[in-house]
């Protein structure tokens, strides 16, 4: 349930409503925008009178919210969320680049990327040092080394870092990591997501292989309830009938995601597409269908990449995408809900 407050009502009258809504055992989610202010209303609202809500003189209106997602949902918030990253912007008219090796290799090969896809225009740098591999004889990543390669390459850069995280008790290792992405497979991994929801870290959150965007959005929902609300969803494809793409690109879902959420989407087409020759158009396809942001694999080396070096781009391969995504990006769609 939502309460749209009338304009011009004072911090005091605000409090005495929601402790009288906390003696009902309701949680409330305050969001104040440029003319209104909204009180979202978290818990068990059933016994909640809405004609006594909507009598009240400083209600404007109520509105019951029929989706089982409630931090996550727009009518929650006014405006879309903007996640900062050390100054680093996304979502809310904010579009970005994250770029970089599907894994962590070695120093030579991450220093050498992240000064490249600097250079093209790309603002974060990705790679991946817990790897989550099909197999389990495959290359399974570098662990903390590989963090500490990352840190040396920000440090080179100045880029924050996204990387994955496999396992909530890897979190102290993650204390100097920017963004923490949580992968399609682990997207329903509940436990390590309410773990998550305890710490104040951005968090990138990829859409699971087989899920749909409500289950999408109710992993969101488990991160912001435990009170870490700076998310950012990530759509990489799903798996369908096709076998000519890794999996099925659902750019549709960025419209859906938009009208639902107030959290930003970045699409990786990397992932999604399975194939290098594939990135650069769907790349295009998403920003124009209005994406706040790409992830893009990029190595230095994709025929000998120990992960993903089908679909990885050569740096001057990035150097063209990046090209073609900026010249696309002022004629996005634009959504307002
Ligand atoms: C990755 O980003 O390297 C990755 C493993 O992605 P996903 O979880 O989308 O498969
Ligand atoms: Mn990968």
């Amino acid at each position: 349930m939502v309460v749209l407050l009338k304009s011009g009502t004072k911090a005091e009258q605000i409090e005495n409503l929601k402790s009288w809504l906390q003696g009902m055992n309701i949680g409330t989610y305050i969001s104040e925008g440029t003319s209104h202010t909204i009180i979202g209303l978290v818990g068990d609202t059933s016994m909640v009178d809405m004609d006594l809500l909507r009598s009240l003189d400083i209600v404007e209106n109520v509105q019951r919210i029929q989706e089982p997602f409630k931090n996550a949902n727009r009518k929650f918030h006014n405006e879309d969320l903007v996640v900062d990253i050390n100054g680093i912007k996304i979502g809310g008219g904010n579009f970005q680049i994250i770029a970089g090796p599907c894994s962590v290799e070695s120093r030579e090969q991450i220093i050498e990327v992240a000064g490249r896809v600097k250079a093209a225009g790309a603002n974060l740098l990705r790679g991946g040092a817990f790897k989550p591999r099909t197999s389990p004889y495959a290359f399974q990543g570098m662990g903390s080394d590989g963090l500490d390669l990352l840190m040396e390459a920000k440090k080179e850069t100045g880029m924050p870092i996204v990387t994955e995280i496999m396992n909530a008790v890897h979190l102290p290792l993650f204390e100097n990591v920017d963004v923490i992405q949580v992968g399609a497979r682990n997207m329903q991994n509940f436990e390590m997501l309410k773990e998550l929801g305890k710490t104040d870290k951005v968090i990138l959150l990829k859409r699971g292989l087989a899920n749909t965007i409500d289950e999408w959005l109710m992993s969101a929902e488990y991160i912001m309830a435990g009170g870490n609300q700076n998310i950012i969803l990530c759509e990489r494809g799903i798996r369908t009938f096709e076998t000519r793409t890794r999996n099925t690109l659902d750019l549709g879902a960025i419209p859906v995601v938009k009208k639902l959420t107030h959290l930003p989407i970045v699409v990786d087409p990397s992932h999604a597409l399975g194939y290098s020759y594939m990135v650069e158009p769907m790349a295009i396809a998403a920003t124009a269908a209005g994406a706040d942001g790409l992830m893009i694999e990029v190595h230095n080396n994709p025929a000998k990449a120990l992960c993903d070096g089908p679909q990885s781009l050569t740096p001057d391969a990035f150097d063209e995408l990046s090209k073609a995504v900026y010249a696309v990006r002022p004629f996005a769609a634009k959504y307002e809900y």
